[in-house]
């Protein structure tokens, strides 16, 4: 590994966004999240935001990349690229961080991006933060500080590395606000091809299929109820399905009800779970570790129900109830059923 000196540093300039697609070309809202904050490093910088764009066919719908925050699309167009390839995404990178030496690259912590950062930072020589939660600059040397859970989520490490680039780090979705799209942003697009060098025939996919049993759509939701230990078992789940229900919501859960058997994994939220941006989070019988709260504290409003007041949940929370949950929870349906509240509606 070569450690680079001030002045082989300075060839290196731009922040890069690894932007995802689905199969039909829309861009993830991930890319949007991951946007915004590589604008913010951009100003900071003094640089351009490149969105690094591997899809099948350029379509309109990647203009959006422009009006949440790139300067220029890096546009690799290849058929290959209409299902996720690491492999040969990997390598077309290690081709392109080469030749336009970036000085930041960010990526997505979800399955692909999961996939793939780690196996191009190998490549690359350098180092990946994963999962962070917040991105910043040091405002005297420019180098990119990335923090994310450290030892089981007890604490907060910022991490850098200033030595080596592009400094490389993954964001988790839901982390980051997407930016406002804004109409009247003008960028360009660099057209780049797969080459034969690039070309890997490890694996083919032969057939994408989506998983409709486990697609629990908390990221998209606008109200979460979620349940903890205290549920006791999957009746208890039943109550936090009712109340969910009433309010148009989604089910969420602590591990310790998905580590129990109660409810399926992708209901889970936190550090090992989802992270999840709701309008509304309603935590039944959580006492909100840090590793729960790290995928949830960014919900705008946050209710706990407790017997306990001194849980770190009750403490952060917005609208604080104590007392038993098994009483509470029937008392807010009654509520909203008295005043005609269903579906969240009204
Ligand atoms: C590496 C690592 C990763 C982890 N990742 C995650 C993760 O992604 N998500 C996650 O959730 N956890 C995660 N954990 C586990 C986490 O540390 C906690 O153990 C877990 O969140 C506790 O779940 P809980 O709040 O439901 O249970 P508890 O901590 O046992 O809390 C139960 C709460 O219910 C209250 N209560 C009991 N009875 C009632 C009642 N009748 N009415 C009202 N309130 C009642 C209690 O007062 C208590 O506050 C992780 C841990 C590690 C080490």
């Amino acid at each position: 590994m070569k450690l680079l000196n001030e002045q082989d540093k300075l060839n290196y300039k731009n922040v890069w966004v690894l932007a995802e697609f689905t199969p039909e070309g829309d861009v993830h809202g991930v890319s949007f999240e991951l946007l915004g904050v590589a604008r913010e490093i951009a100003s900071d910088l003094g640089c351009e935001v490149w969105a690094v764009a591997p899809v099948s066919e350029i379509t309109p719908a990647s203009d959006a990349l422009i009006r949440y925050g790139a300067d220029k699309i890096l546009a690799i167009e290849d058929e290959r690229f209409k299902y996720f390839n690491d492999e040969l995404e990997c390598n077309v990178l290690d081709r392109l961080v080469r030749k336009y030496r970036p000085e930041i690259l960010l990526g997505a912590a979800t399955s692909a991006g999961r996939a793939l950062m780690p196996r191009l930072a190998s490549k690359l020589h350098c180092g990946l933060t994963a999962d962070c939660t917040e991105l910043n600059t040091d405002r005297e040397t420019g180098e990119l500080l990335q923090t994310r859970p450290a030892f089981g989520g007890n604490i907060m490490a910022t991490i850098r590395s200033g030595n080596f680039r592009p400094q490389m780090a993954t964001i988790r979705p839901k982390v980051m606000k997407a930016l406002r799209a804004d109409y009247a942003r003008k960028g360009s697009i660099i057209r780049e091809t797969v080459e034969n060098g690039d070309s890997v025939n490890i694996k083919e996919v032969i057939e994408a299929v989506t998983d409709i049993q486990n697609s629990v759509n908390l990221n998209g939701a606008n109200v979460i109820v979620s349940g903890g230990r205290a549920m006791k078992g999957p009746e208890g789940f039943k109550l936090i399905e009712r109340l969910a229900e009433r309010l148009g919501g989604a089910v969420g859960a602590s591990r310790a009800a998905v580590d129990n058997g109660w409810i399926s994994y992708p209901h889970q939220v936190g550090q090992t779970g989802q992270t999840v941006q709701a309008d509304l989070y309603i935590a039944c019988g959580i006492s909100g570790q840090i590793q729960h709260l790290i995928g949830m504290q960014s919900c705008k409003t946050i209710v706990a129900i407790d017997t306990d007041d001194t849980t770190p949940m009750m403490q952060m929370a917005d609208i604080a109830i104590k007392g038993d949950l098994f009483e509470v929870i029937p008392e807010i349906i009654k509520i909203l059923e008295k005043k005609g509240i269903n579906k969240g509606e009204n």
